[in-house]
Parts: C-alpha cells; sequence; structure tokens
C-alpha cells in the first residue's frame, strides 16, 4: 500500500512580482518500507517535493496524501502532530542543537511526547545511539563530533521517535565518500531491519545506486 500519494502536485514560489514554478504536475506513489532516491540537478525541485511531504510548506496545486490521509484539510495542530509521529527529518547541515550534547539531541524529540515515561525515553535514545555506533559519544555537543558522527546523531534522532518515513535531503552532501556511504549504509540496514521508509535526495550517483527506486527531477518535472 502507498504511504505516500502526491497527486498533481504544482509548486510555485512567488518571488516579487515573478514566481519560480519549482514543481510542474508531481504525481508520485510511494510504498510503504521503500528506499527510494529523489536524484536531479541543483534547482530541479528535491528539497521542494521534500518539504511537501515532510508538512513543511504546502503545495500551490494538487494533493498530498500521507498513509492515506490528504494532508491539505488538516490544521496546523494537526500537522505538527503529524510531523512529530509519522515523520523523521535528515537535513544536510545536520540541524543539531549546539548546545545539547548528542543524547540530549535524540532525547529532544521525545520529549515533547508528553505520553512517553522517562525510562523508556531513555532506552530509546540508548538504543538509537547504539545503533548508529555512538554509545561512547554520549556527553559530546555537535563542535565535539566529526561530521559523519553529526549526520548519525541526526539519523539516530530521526528514528528515535519510531516515524513511518524518514526524509532526508542530501544526508551524505556535506560528508566525504567513504563517510557518506557508511551513512547510506546505516539508512539501508534501518530500512531493512525495522521497515521503515526513506525518501533521500542525492546528485551522488554511487549514492543512488544503493536505492531501490531512483526519480530523476529536472526543471521541476519527473523525467525518469
Ligand atoms: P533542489 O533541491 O533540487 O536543489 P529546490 O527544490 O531547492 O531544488 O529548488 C527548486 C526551484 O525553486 C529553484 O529554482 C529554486 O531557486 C526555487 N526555490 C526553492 N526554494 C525557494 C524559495 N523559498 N523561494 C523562492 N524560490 C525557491
Ligand atoms: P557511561 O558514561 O556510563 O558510559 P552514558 O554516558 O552513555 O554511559 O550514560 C549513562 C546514563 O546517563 C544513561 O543510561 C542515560 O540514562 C544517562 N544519560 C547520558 N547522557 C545523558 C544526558 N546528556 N542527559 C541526561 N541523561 C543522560
Amino acid at each position: 500500500a502507498a504511504i505516500v500519494e502526491i497527486r498533481a502536485v504544482n509548486k510555485e514560489y512567488a518571488l516579487g512580482k515573478q514566481s519560480v514554478i519549482a514543481l510542474r504536475n508531481i504525481s508520485l506513489m510511494i510504498d510503504k518500507g521503500e528506499f527510494m532516491a529523489l536524484a536531479g540537478p541543483s534547482g530541479s525541485g528535491k528539497s521542494t517535493l521534500l518539504n511537501l511531504i515532510g508538512c513543511i510548506d504546502t503545495p500551490t496545486s494538487g494533493s498530498i496524501l500521507i498513509q492515506g490521509q490528504d494532508i491539505s484539510g488538516k490544521t496546523a495542530d494537526e500537522l505538527a502532530d503529524l510531523r512529530l509521529k509519522t515523520l523523521g527529518f535528515v537535513f544536510q547541515t545536520f540541524n543539531l542543537l549546539p548546545v545539547l550534547s548528542a543524547w540530549e539531541n535524540v532525547e529532544y524529540p521525545l520529549l515533547q511526547r508528553r505520553d512517553m515515561e522517562k525510562k523508556t525515553r531513555q532506552e530509546r535514545v540508548r538504543h538509537y545511539l547504539n545503533i548508529v555506533g555512538l554509545e561512547r559519544y554520549t556527553h559530546h555537543r555537535p563542535n565535539e563530533l566529526s561530521g559523519g558522527q553529526r549526520q548519525r546523531v541526526a539519523i539516530a534522532r530521526a528514528l528515535a521517535t519510531h516515524p513511518g518515513i524518514v526524509l532526508a535531503d542530501e544526508p551524505t552532501a556535506n560528508l566525504d565518500h567513504k563517510t557518506g556511504e557508511g551513512i547510506l549504509k546505516l539508512m539501508k540496514a534501518l530500512n531493512q531491519e525495522e521497515g521503515t521508509t526513506f525518501i533521500f535526495s542525492t546528485h551522488d550517483a554511487q549514492v543512488m545506486e544503493m536505492a531501490d527506486r531512483v526519480i530523476k527531477l529536472a526543471d521541476g518535472q519527473i523525467i525518469e
């Protein structure tokens, strides 16, 4: 069954009196458990599409369904709830909070779950820091970690909430080739072991090869 369905989506950004068309008539079904890459040159619309699926922005026309539900009818509170419970985000700039340790960064989104007990929360944080191989770095702040380690904190943080879908915008862009490959292998292992759906953008051909399916964008359109 489709976990994400995109129906005839267009996205236009207003820039003063001008406008930029970022996505043109995109339709796409993404199945539960897929490990899918969005490829295409810079400016082709990859981030825009990830932001729309992530409910960070809304389409100009068309609709997006997440787990069968059209998100256009939802209130801001309902969208925030959906983001918290269903979606995990990994960005190329890691987006970690600099004053918090690795442990606290992973714990942060779990603290918004009012119904989660402290013990469960701590087990989750420990489990995901272990999975990404950072059990010895729990007290380190982002500036005390390497780029690859920071991205692993970001992945642990994205997965700790048990999202059905992880959206990763160029997760390897700021990493050297070998580290990037390690991050992708880790994402793939989590996809296979936990069944989490991954949608990630990349312009690295070797990263694309690890995907189950590659959707190529150019000029806001799916070309392949
Ligand atoms: P990619 O992620 O493939 O590099 P983007 O989705 O970032 O592509 O951008 C697609 C197009 O939309 C580009 O022409 C870009 O300049 C434009 N764009 C992206 N974000 C904005 C924005 N916030 N305001 C105006 N134009 C934007
Ligand atoms: P050790 O230093 O003993 O190898 P850790 O530092 O990984 O082990 O964590 C010890 C315990 O402290 C963990 O079980 C966890 O509950 C807690 N913990 C670790 N880091 C933090 C933190 N920054 N804030 C709150 N609790 C933490």
